[in-house]
């Protein structure tokens, strides 16, 4: 069937008069169009139309108002030209309104679907014309958030998708375009952003706290995972995990975490039951709060630092910043930082410095790539020897170290007051692969290159789905592109080496991406 959508909406129907279908509705009338918003419920309209007025008066739009239709008859939706239906999340009742919808409306209305987590091929199968049907995934709060996620069925004509688009423009939206699967775009890349934290905290890698530091603060991250899990509520979230995991079979890069189901409970979902992670009946337990540093004293100690790329920008900023950087090591070295990655050999490197170290000089060594705890056994003498992440070091405010067990008060204190000189705080955590924000954002950017890797969509498209729908400060790909897909790769390989499990495995993309690239690299 060639179907001729209208190239501008002027009448179009609403299903579900909750939290999103009065938001869509409100999008609506602000859009110049005519809206007809239906419900099961004549409570619920209500107070669907009550928030409409309040939202319109709020911009002294209250003349829209009288553009809005409110009915309990689905037929009354009939002349419009697109309908979204934010209906309850189950597939029973979506599949009966679509069913219905399509027999009412004539053969060149839209219809679209706002599920977040239920397959739209699926709902569309249970309507006659399955080509006219798609999804439009708002994100709560609609008025608010720019994004939608524009959903090709596998049924869906270019058509639908190009009238989906419209109207999403239409209503103020910006759309990104992507074939129907589970979690579409955003709620599937952001997945690692939680479980990766989630399993940090359960292994004692970290506290929460510490996550949500860390990754605001040297990520640039909007909100840490802890911290966006209680405003979301922990239960959405883990439904949201518990689906992803569902619908993959079994993948264990979603696998739920226990340290929410326990959460759930015990009824602590997150700001809207007082509790989560943080408490918010006490505003000081709801902080992230600071890393507690006495060392304020000046370092003004010549600081030696190995070549090798997991470490970009660190010379720079240490000369930037006064500090006397040495070509050679010296006897006056007081710390000797090592950047150098396995496939540089830092195992070398780090022979070499310990040889010629005087005693009292600290090593600093980059664990990105390799743990604290096998950097130790390299060494004769691991009370002067501390990790850190050398990745994120200049990109913001947070330093993630880690000491080994036998670190010395001496060569922690040297740590603490070379990054204090660089302007930078320090968040000791324990040993753990990867450490925080590379481990985090290593496994955004495997999700995105799975993703592209299966068609999902393009990394540009995912790149700004990520930017509008979750305000990451850079997209997956983008960041990974900017790391270094061979240093991303690095990190994934680690990951798997310590854990042997699925979870870490690199997207078949990521590994054949790196591959051209060193066949087309200049010799
Ligand atoms: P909600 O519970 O606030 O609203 C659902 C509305 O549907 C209610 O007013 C209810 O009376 C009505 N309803 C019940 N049965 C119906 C039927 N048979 N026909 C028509 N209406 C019926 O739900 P919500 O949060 O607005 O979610 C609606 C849809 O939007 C779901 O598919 C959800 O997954 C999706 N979504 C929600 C969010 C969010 O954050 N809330 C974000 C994106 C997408």
């Amino acid at each position: 069937m060639v179907q001729s959508h209208v190239q501008k909406f002027q009448r179009i129907g609403i299903i579900g008069a909750g939290t999103m279908g009065s938001g869509i509705a409100l999008l609506g009338l602000r859009g110049g169009m005519t809206v007809h918003l239906f419900d099961v419920s004549r409570n619920m309209l209500e107070s669907g139309s009550k928030y409409i007025e309040k939202h319109l008066a709020r911009k002294n739009q209250q003349e829209l108002r009288a553009n809005l239709q409110l009915t309990t008859e689905l037929a009354a939706l009939a002349h419009c030209e697109a309908i979204i239906e934010a209906a309850p999340e189950r597939i029973d009742i979506k599949q009966k309104l679509f069913a219905e919808l399509d027999s009412i409306c004539g053969p060149n209305t839209v219809l679209a679907s706002n599920t977040s987590t239920l397959p739209v091929t699926q709902i569309a199968a249970a309507a006659a014309t399955p080509e006219r049907v798609g999804g439009m995934h708002f994100f709560n709060p609609a008025p608010v958030l720019p994004l939608v996620e524009v959903v090709r069925g596998a049924q869906t004509s270019e058509a639908t998708v190009e009238a989906m688009v419209r109207l999403a423009a239409q209503l103020g939206k910006t759309p990104v375009v992507l074939s129907d699967s589970p979690g579409f775009i955003v709620n599937r890349i952001a997945r690692p952003f939680y479980g990766e934290a989630l399993r940090l905290v359960s292994e004692r890698i970290a506290t929460h706290q510490q996550v949500d530091r860390i990754t605001e603060h040297s990520g640039g991250f909007r909100m840490g995972p802890f911290r966006l899990m209680d405003l979301i509520g922990i239960d959405i979230n883990f439904t949201a995990m518990k689906s992803m995991y569902e619908q993959t079979f079994g993948d264990a890069r979603y696998r739920p975490s226990l340290l929410q189901l326990q959460k759930i409970q015990e009824n602590a979902l997150g700001k809207k039951t007082g509790r989560g992670f943080y408490d918010y009946h006490n505003e000081d337990s709801s902080s992230t709060g600071a890393p507690a540093l006495e060392s304020s004293s000046i370092f003004n100690a010549p600081v030696y630092i190995s070549p090798g790329n997991w470490a970009p920008g660190l010379p720079e900023l240490c000369r930037q910043n006064g500090i006397n950087v040495q070509q050679n090591l010296s006897s006056k070295t007081a710390v000797a930082v090592c950047i150098a990655g396995r496939e540089q050999d830092n195992r070398t490197v780090l022979a070499q410095l310990e040889k010629q170290l005087s005693p009292e000089a600290t090593i600093l060594c980059q664990c990105v790539d390799v743990t604290l705890s096998e950097i130790a056994t390299w060494l004769a003498n691991p009370r002067r020897l501390a990790g850190f992440d050398g990745l994120f070091f200049s990109r913001g405010s947070a330093v993630t170290c880690v000491g080994t067990p036998e670190l010395s008060g001496h060569a922690r204190k040297h740590v603490e007051q070379f990054v204090a000189s660089l302007k930078r705080t320090v968040e000791w955590i324990d040993d753990g692969p990867a450490l925080v924000t590379p481990r985090i954002v290593a496994m955004l950017a495997n999700e995105a290159f799975f993703a592209i890797g299966e068609g999902l969509a393009e990394a540009e498209t995912i790149d700004k789905a990520m930017q509008l729908g979750v305000n990451y400060p850079k997209g997956p790909h983008a960041w990974a592109q900017e790391i270094g897909f061979r240093n991303i790769l690095a990190i994934l390989d680690h990951l798997y080496e310590e854990y042997h499990e699925e979870r870490y495995r690199a997207a078949p993309l990521l590994r054949r991406s790196v591959r051209q690239y060193l066949h087309s690299a200049p010799k």
